[in-house]
């Protein structure tokens, strides 16, 4: 038996339509492996995976999903879930990993300090990892251009950044998309940046920060930006070109 074929590789599910009530089925994967799955990689990429279109009156509809991203030829373990509890994380920091109560051969190897791991709560941050990892750059790096990026839109709008999240890069520029708004219904907002401003911020941050495989950057999002304090001394942020 090889190492793939010991992975539950998809499970079927069912969802209610949260636009027309019907319930209708979905397959579900609950482990990405890398290299192996990469037709799956390309399906979180291109925003098929998580988010299925209802059969009955087409509306797309974002999956509070679950899944373990892994790659090993870049030592990588991001996992989404839709808990708010602090078990994986918990799970993460001892190298321990049991997921859906499989324990995987492979546990032994994500050890404490080895990998890049990361935990985050919903699929549009899973997608923004994978997409990071697949274009060389640091999330940490990115979470705190993000950060900059919120107060302006926010000052200029008006309005807070529920979320904001990486949505292509393509060329020089880097596409992001803000949330805003403080409850549904949200209005969202296309934000484009240079390239050239996540390199002035990586030369400028990367040498404060440690390994990112360190256990304080398992959660690395919006509040580990803020918490960094970093750009605190910034004047308005680091002054971002919009
Ligand atoms: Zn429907």
């Amino acid at each position: 038996m090889s190492t793939s074929d010991m992975f539950l590789k998809s499970v079927n599910k069912s969802a209610q339509c949260p636009f027309c009530g019907k319930l209708f089925d979905y397959i579900m994967y609950p482990e990405i492996h890398i290299p192996g799955d990469s037709k799956l990689k390309k399906k979180v990429l291109n925003k098929t995976l998580f988010f299925p279109k209802c059969p009955y009156c087409k509306e797309e509809i974002k999956l509070r999903a679950s899944c373990m991203y892994c790659n090993e030829n870049k030592k990588e373990m991001f996992i989404v879930t839709d808990s708010t509890d602090t078990e994986l994380e918990t799970m993460m920091k001892s190298g321990d990993i049991h997921f859906n109560d499989v324990l995987t051969d492979d546990a032994v190897a994500f050890m404490k300090g080895l990998y890049i791991r990361r935990v985050v709560h919903d699929v549009d941050a899973f997608r923004e990892k994978i997409l990071l990892s697949d274009n060389n750059y640091d999330d940490r790096i990115i979470e705190l251009l993000k950060y900059s990026l919120s107060g302006l839109i926010a000052r200029e709008s008006h309005m807070p950044v529920y979320r904001i999240f990486l949505e292509e890069t393509s060329g020089d520029q880097l596409k992001f998309t803000a949330i805003m708004g403080n409850h549904s219904p949200f209005e969202y907002m296309s934000i484009r940046s240079a390239a050239k401003v996540y390199t002035q911020y990586k030369n400028k941050y990367l040498d404060k920060l440690g390994r990112a495989e360190e256990d304080e950057y398992i959660s690395t999002d919006q509040k580990w930006a803020a918490r960094s304090g970093l750009l605190n001394d910034e004047d308005a942020g680091f002054v971002i070109p919009l």
